[in-house]
């Protein structure tokens, strides 16, 4: 029987594993008192379907970019996470979309660790973290450290410096990613308080979802309305989100999450960046922008493979922006990578003339595996060979000239 034999090979696993074989034989019990179909039947019908993606919905087009010679410094700075973007799930993207990436525009490619100072596997929050601000903390923590001190982040040193910034998510921009790159908080899960962060800084952009932890809150306060106060355009909607072209702005295009692509998110992750990306190049000090792709991890999580190959796609075709800007400006760099691995993703199988991914995942949660760290532009030889998650934002503090 086939689900002996899983069990037999999952036995030569660890703990994550064995718990999975606990759940697995939940589901089983539970679903045969239900008198449903065959227990395992059931199972493995649901979890085929998500695993396999069937493709042909998905072309997008992907152009070769000319990288700039990389003598000089960068005057600029477009970093992107892919969360939970491990290799499978760029691979994924890349058969789906029949062979073509804009990733394969780099040439400058690395490898990072991902552990966070408390766990094996990190979540969002130390991952983001390390990625921000350096450090190794424990998982649930939003640029502090290990002791829950303050930790300056990458995006605050070049704000200090006079560079204009950004943050730009999939999801709200209250979450973990894009939190450790403006807040200062204990745990992931304050979002109030890490809404009430960004008031605290100089931030020139933030465009993504989470309105409601700035207009819905325990304090009854509204801060949009001390957005304002401060200067910044605050605007809900997508298109006039569009027509900014300079100054501040707070653009909320969700109250919470924005949708999914599956679900119909549109382009919103692309206007959002180009848009950011033209209010920022106003400033003649450079700029830093932290662009996320947030929902791969959430198709991870989920054991989906269609869900991670469209929203790497969405990402992928983001990457093209800032790759198409940074080719034609020629002094900035363009630094893609994850904060870890999702699923234990894995793909068996697959057609690049159909589009067609047959996954599988040995996990619903995230892995302990190293994840790529792709760079293009001036500085982006740095990022070849090995680094730990914590390099990331070092190397490129010392190419913009920020210290750690
Ligand atoms: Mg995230
Ligand atoms: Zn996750």
């Amino acid at each position: 029987m086939i689900f002996n034999l899983e069990m037999y090979f999952y036995a030569n696993f660890n703990i994550t594993t064995m718990i999975q074989i606990a759940k697995y034989l939940l589901l089983v019990i539970i679903i045969s008192f239900s008198n449903f179909l065959p227990a395992q039947e059931e199972y493995k019908t649901v979890n085929i379907n998500k695993a396999i993606y069937n493709g042909g919905l998905i072309e997008h087009e992907v152009k070769y970019v000319e990288e700039p010679s990389s003598s000089t410094r960068p005057r600029n700075v477009i970093f992107l996470i892919g969360d939970g973007m491990g290799v499978s799930h760029a691979f994924a993207g890349l058969v789906a979309n029949h062979g073509e990436l804009y990733l394969k525009n780099f040439k400058n490619i690395g490898f990072i660790t991902t552990h966070s100072h408390d766990n094996f596997v990190t979540d969002s929050g130390a991952g983001g973290t390390a990625l921000a601000c350096g450090e190794k903390t424990y998982n649930h923590a939003i640029g502090v450290n290990k002791d829950t001190v303050s930790v300056e982040n990458i995006r605050e040193k070049a704000e200090k410096k006079g560079m204009a910034t950004g943050v730009v998510s999939s999801s709200a921009i209250t979450h973990a990613t894009p939190a450790s790159f403006v807040a200062h908080q204990p745990d992931r899960g304050f979002y109030e308080a890490i809404a009430s962060d960004f008031l605290k800084t100089g931030i020139d952009v933030l465009i993504g979802g989470g309105l409601e932890h700035f207009t819905k809150r325990k304090d009854s306060t509204d801060l949009t309305i001390t957005l304002k106060e401060k200067g910044y355009k605050v605007l809900t909607n997508i298109d006039d989100i569009a027509k900014v072209k300079k100054g501040k702005l707070a653009g909320f295009t969700a109250p919470m999450h924005n949708p999914s692509i599956l679900e119909g998110r549109g382009n919103m992750l692309q206007v959002a960046t180009k848009t950011a990306i033209h209010i920022l190049d106003n400033d003649k000090d450079g700029f830093f922008l932290m662009v996320e792709g947030s929902e791969i991890d959430w198709g991870g999580h989920q054991n989906f493979t269609a869900y991670i190959a469209t929203e790497v796609l969405d990402l992928d075709q983001t990457i093209g922006i800032a790759l198409e800007f940074a080719a034609k400006n020629k002094e900035t760099l363009v630094v893609v990578t994850a904060d870890h691995e999702t699923g234990g993703f894995a793909i068996e199988g697959g057609d690049y003339q159909t589009g067609t991914v047959n996954g599988d995942f040995t996990s619903t949660n995230h892995t302990g595996v190293m994840v790529p760290v792709y760079a293009f532009g001036p500085g982006s030889e740095k990022f070849r060979g090995f680094h730990d998650n914590t390099d990331i934002p070092k190397i490129i503090g010392e190419l913009i000239g920020v210290e750690f």
